[in-house]
């Protein structure tokens, strides 16, 4: 194993890192839609605020328990990298060349099935300061299936 290309909170480059790289895998307790729900009650946090990857209908991966470093990978609305779902296990990849000392990003965009909806808005509000900010964690409306 090469040494992580990521360090510290908010996930920033140590070095170059070429467009189209796999730079850590989002790993972390494997658990069903259910019980995380039962783990998580959304209503009662001020802001939304869990280590959890959807990975398909039956599978949410929760890096609060032993994940790897992807969790600390802060969401974008302009991202510069994207999380790739190949055989149930996830993977985060650069979406362009990487320069040491940059933040990398993805798009949360969490499934507006399952009750994160507008009601719910400030849990989910986004700040990163992006240009085109939509304003929120969740998914662009049906873009992504899910
Ligand atoms: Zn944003």
């Amino acid at each position: 194993m090469h040494p992580s290309p990521v360090q510290g909170l908010g996930g920033f480059a140590t070095r170059p890192i070429a467009r189209g790289t796999r730079v850590i895998e989002y790993t972390g307790e494997r658990i069903t839609h259910a019980e995380a729900d039962a783990r998580y009650d959304d209503a009662r946090m001020p802001r939304h605020h869990t280590f959890l990857f959807t990975v398909d209908r039956l599978t949410v991966i929760d890096a609060a328990v032993g994940g790897s470093a992807a969790r600390f990978l802060n969401h974008s609305c302009e991202p510069n990298c994207a999380p790739v779902v190949e055989s149930g296990r996830v993977y985060i990849e650069t979406g362009r060349d990487i320069r040491p000392g940059e933040e990398l990003t993805y798009d949360y965009a969490y499934g507006r099935e399952g009750g994160a909806d507008e009601e719910q808005a400030e849990h989910y509000a986004c700040r990163c300061g992006a240009r085109r900010c939509r304003g929120t964690l969740l998914s662009p409306r049906r873009s992504r299936g899910g």
